[in-house]
């Protein structure tokens, strides 16, 4: 009897359950080991601030699925592991050992250099933390006659939240400041000029400031490279993904920010008995976004290698498209699609986005 143990319940990993429900892998037993039994779609976050969603749509329950994958399903977080030792270790200091290992494990917020300030710091990953952090700052700001709210990081994600939240709390009776803080790269980077455009056009309608420096958290406030200082009730962190720092003494091979080195097989350089999927691994062999439209679509690649591996069958390499097709919501029924140099936005698109989220979600239900 073989032992795959996967870590975290991310995209890649929920096709992997699917693909055990159908057909069991003979002769394996399969850990899935992630902190929480939900998985949150972050494609639904914008939404869910935006008061367009209830937490409940945006959200993957884990339990029903492990149950008809017919696996074992352990609540607890990874802290460690020894690629060569083959095991990882949990934070009670539990020893879990296998013959083969999956880490579908996201990224962290980059918060380094936002942590000295008093003004409460919300980074948007984890969304559980997120999530818990965004209410206790809305019901302790309810009665207060205005906010200001910044959000440090313009990439798609930081974009999306500025224009939910605005959306949110753009009333009447509370005046609602938003900062959006980029860097010199200016807003959403990595994007076409005209959807670049598009966006510019509706931070401006929605009255968002947009300050395309670097900020760092001061006692006075977001300091930011153009010598202006921001006071804000509410610091939202967008800024990138960072790997996890576990993964340094893991012995695994990484690259020079610490993530995962795999090949096109999301096999690790270093222990080829380990897979790395989504945010957490960098391709060697080509660049591929960290997106969760790659942790989704490398998902059934996965599923084929962990049973090609136990089985003695060829893997298969993900080839990930060239253009992914970004679809950004913008506060109200509105979007903005980005597909390489292509943009277009209207109600349709948020529509169309609106579909594919839910029509996600219905798989794991
Ligand atoms: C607001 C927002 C909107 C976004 N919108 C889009 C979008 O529209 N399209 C798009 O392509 N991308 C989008 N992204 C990016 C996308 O969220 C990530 O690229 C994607 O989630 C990566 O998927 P993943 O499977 O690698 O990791 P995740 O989805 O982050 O899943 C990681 C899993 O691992 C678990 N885990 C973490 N640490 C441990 C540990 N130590 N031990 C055990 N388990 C652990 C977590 O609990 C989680 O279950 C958005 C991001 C944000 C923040």
């Amino acid at each position: 009897m073989k032992t795959i143990v996967l870590v975290g319940g991310g995209h890649a990993h929920l096709a992997v359950l699917l693909d055990l429900a159908s057909r069991p892998i003979p002769d394996t037993k399969v850990i899935l080991i992630t902190p929480e039994p939900f998985q949150w779609y972050s494609g639904m976050l914008p939404g869910l601030i935006a008061g367009q969603y209830q937490p409940d749509e945006c959200q993957i329950d884990l339990r029903p699925l492990v149950v008809r994958a017919g696996i074992t399903l352990v609540l607890a977080e990874v802290m460690g592991m020894d690629a060569d030792q083959h095991c990882v270790c949990l934070r009670d200091g539990t020893r879990i050992d296998y013959d083969m290992l999956s880490l579908d494990v996201g990224s962290s917020t980059d918060t380094s250099w936002l942590t000295v300030g008093k003004h409460p710091i919300i980074p948007l990953k984890p969304i559980d933390n997120f999530v818990q952090q965004w209410n206790t700052f809305l019901s302790q700001t309810s009665n207060a006659p205005s906010r200001h709210i910044a959000v440090v990081g313009a990439g798609a994600a930081g974009v999306e939240v500025a224009c939910a939240v605005y959306h949110a709390l753009n009333q009447p009776t509370s005046k609602t400041t938003i900062s959006l803080i980029g860097t010199s790269s200016g807003l959403l980077p990595g994007h076409g000029k005209n959807v670049i455009k598009r966006i510019q056009g509706i931070i401006d309608h929605c009255g968002i400031d947009f300050y395309p420096y670097q900020a760092v958290a001061t006692e006075e406030g977001l300091l930011l490279s153009s010598g202006t200082l921001l006071t804000a009730d509410c610091v939202i962190a967008a800024t990138g993904g960072i790997a996890h720092d576990w993964l340094q003494l893991s012995h695994l091979s990484l690259d020079q920010s610490g993530f995962i080195s795999v090949d096109s097989t999301h096999r690790s350089l270093s222990h080829r008995n380990v897979f790395a999927v989504g945010d957490v691994c960098s391709r060697q062999d080509r660049y591929i976004a960290r997106s969760g439209v790659h942790a989704v679509h490398a998902g059934p690649i996965l599923a084929h290698n962990l049973r090609a591996i136990t089985q003695g069958y060829p893997l298969k390499p993900y080839d990930a498209k060239t253009r992914s097709l970004y679809l950004l919501s913008c506060g109200g029924r509105h979007g903005v699609m980005s597909w390489g140099k292509f943009s277009a936005s209207g109600t349709w698109v948020w529509h169309w986005k609106n579909h594919i989220d839910k029509k996600f979600i219905k798989r794991f239900l």
